[in-house]
């Protein structure tokens, strides 16, 4: 069911905002689409609102830490128009990590600053530091520790040697749902996107996913469409998730047929799985769809939003699992080592 390019849908000049299901102030988003403003700012705006959501553990601040007790956080923003684009990984006590990426992609030659670097660049953007450990987050992650490692102070995690052995134990934030995704189309057919999270819990310190990695995490270019993706992101980094979509969009393929066939390439990897893939994308004329590597009884869902909706509407995601006979799906039924 290839569409012919050019062949516009009849609400395509509609603003629009799809996101994941825990993505806060997207009607706000919306109406700012609606007064005109560039779908970067929508996304913006989106996702700044959940990284300052306290009861989301996988976003911002209360996110998760590391296994040393650190909440690393990682943001991406893509401006569909231009291709381009900024991001962080592992950056420690910012408020709002999408908005130091997307001062990375204004200001910056480079696309991606990590760790200290990235808080040295946002220091000098004035951008708002703040603890990002919430008193929660301290209490679970001090909680881990001693019941799961027997470490009953805390303080002890920093002379552990082999650190690597308990990073085993880091959990997929998508097992609690979370990590936000957002892409913004406006009435002009510029589109955007952004992703932010805080990882893994109890991460090894540094690990980056794919949220901060465009191509993997997220990808936009207007003349094809955006996609964007959560959980597992050591899956999504092996294959260009993202990308994969919007390229398969290039081609021809309506963006069902995009997802699903870059939902085929993730079944062909074979990695020590520990969680779901989810993805959301948009094409050029604003036609959206979703998809999780979650089994039949999925109920995934991702959020969808026009300036009209008195709220965020929810749409069903597909479930596209790894066949049986599948690398993916043998590396998941694999005993743990
Ligand atoms: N993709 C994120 C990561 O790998 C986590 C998530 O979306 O659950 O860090």
């Amino acid at each position: 069911m290839r569409r012919q390019r050019g062949q516009r849908r009849m609400n395509a000049k509609t603003p629009l905002i799809i996101a994941s299901h825990n993505c806060q102030g997207l009607l706000d988003a919306a109406a700012r689409l609606a007064r005109g403003a560039a779908p970067v700012d929508a996304v913006e705006l989106a996702v700044r609102r959940t990284e300052d959501n306290p009861d989301d553990h996988t976003v911002g601040y209360s996110g998760w830490p590391n296994l040393l007790g650190e909440v690393e956080c990682d943001a991406a923003i893509m401006d569909g128009r231009t291709l381009r684009s900024g991001a962080v990984g592992a950056l420690r006590g910012f408020r709002n990590p999408i908005t130091v990426a997307r001062r990375v992609m204004e200001r910056l030659v480079h696309v991606l600053l990590v760790g200290e670097g990235a808080a040295r660049f946002a220091e000098e953007m004035e951008c708002e530091p703040r603890e990002m450990l919430s008193p929660e987050a301290r209490q679970a992650w001090q909680e881990r520790l001693r019941d799961k490692l027997g470490l009953a102070d805390p303080v002890q995690v920093r002379s552990v040697a082999d650190l690597a052995r308990l990073g085993r134990w880091a959990v997929d934030p998508e097992k609690a749902g979370g990590t936000v995704t957002c892409i913004a189309r406006a009435a002009d057919g510029n589109l955007a996107v952004g992703v932010s999270t805080s990882g893994f819990a109890w991460k090894y310190p540094g690990r980056l996913g794919d949220s901060p990695v465009i191509g993997a995490g997220s990808y936009a270019d207007n003349r094809y469409g955006a996609a964007a993706c959560t959980g597992f992101g050591e899956w999504t980094l092996s294959t260009s998730a993202a990308r994969s979509v919007v390229l398969y969009m290039k081609t021809g393929l309506s963006v069902r047929q995009a997802v699903a066939e870059a939902m085929r390439d993730l079944h062909d990897v074979d990695i020590k799985m520990t969680g779901v893939v989810n993805v959301i994308a948009m094409d050029a004329d604003g036609d959206h769809f979703g998809a999780t590597t979650e089994g039949p009884t999925t109920n995934r869902q991702y959020l969808r939003a026009t300036p009209d909706d008195p709220r965020p509407q929810t749409n069903p995601m597909a479930s596209m699992p790894p066949p049986p006979d599948s690398r993916a799906a043998r590396a998941l039924a694999a005993p743990d080592d």
